[in-house]
């Protein structure tokens, strides 16, 4: 029912605030991405700042799942729970986190590399797949600017990692519609698919999310039955923001700017909506 994917105006000014509150919390969180602290009080913080901003943590609403935010840590590449792990030098730090804010939702993903200076080369070559994963996610969101079809973003991400090295993009997981749901129609692939997908037009509003590898793209799911790690062992970065099509153009309603500083080398200038 694809005609259900459009929101009207009104609906997209929904997503605004807990886009906002959802950036502010991850803010938060970057802050403490440090040794020795643990995932689970990055989680309370991110949590913190979600209530005191007037929202709720969206992740404790899907079912079986009762933290703010997801932390993946190396191999991990997205759905770690936070617990009694101590963050180390080194450490590639994948942060997922969502506020819903009067019955709308915001999603977005960070990835943190934390300084070890005893192992420089390890360092640079996590931090170039974090730079790289979040380009892609960039290039992905100004193709959503200009695209006729949804599938425009994901041959761009491919396009963008193909031309920067050897990479893996993982397919068993992918982006999604969001709205009064965290996850909604329609799917938004990272990667080149033969199917158009919807029209991209004014009231579209979707979670880009790619997840990127230092080897391959095959992996399993933790005895945890969350966590999702590579089967090769290799680091993973993800980064995420919610984007809204509308009459005048996008916004990232995850990004304080709306996306304009990381958009502007992109030739893309986001519109507040109206
Ligand atoms: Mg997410
Ligand atoms: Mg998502």
């Amino acid at each position: 029912m694809r005609k259900g994917i459009y929101k009207s105006a009104a609906d997209l000014r929904g997503m605004v605030a807990p886009g906002v509150l959802t950036a502010k919390a991850l803010d938060a969180v970057r802050e403490r991405i440090v040794p020795g602290a643990t995932t689970i009080e990055l989680d309370a913080i991110a949590e913190s700042v979600i209530r005191a901003g007037g929202g709720e943590p969206n992740f404790a609403l899907v079912p079986g799942y009762r933290h703010t935010i997801c932390s993946s840590v190396n191999e991990d590449v997205v759905h770690g729970i936070p617990g009694d792990r101590v963050l180390e030098p080194g450490d590639i730090v994948s942060i997922d986190c969502g506020a819903q804010v009067n019955g709308w939702n915001g999603d977005s993903a960070i990835t943190v590399v934390i300084p070890d200076p005893s192992r420089p080369e390890l360092v640079a070559e996590r931090q170039r797949l974090s730079d790289v994963t979040e380009a892609s996610l960039w290039h992905g969101i100004a193709a959503l600017a200009k695209a006729k079809h949804l599938n425009e973003v994901g041959s761009a991400i491919e396009d963008y990692i193909d031309s920067q090295g050897e990479f893996g993009i993982l397919e068993d997981y992918v982006g999604h519609g969001i709205g009064r749901s965290m996850h909604e129609a329609p799917t938004v692939f990272n990667y080149r698919v033969r199917d158009k997908g919807p029209a991209v037009k004014a009231g579209l509003c979707v979670a880009i999310e790619p997840m990127v590898t230092l080897g391959g793209i095959d992996t399993f799911v933790r005895e945890d039955d969350w966590t999702i790690a590579t089967e090769d062992g290799t680091a993973a970065a993800h980064w995420e923001h919610s984007v809204a099509v509308h009459a005048n153009g996008i916004w990232v309603t995850t990004a304080h700017d709306g996306g304009a500083a990381a958009l502007a080398p992109l030739g893309v200038t986001p519109v507040p909506i109206p």
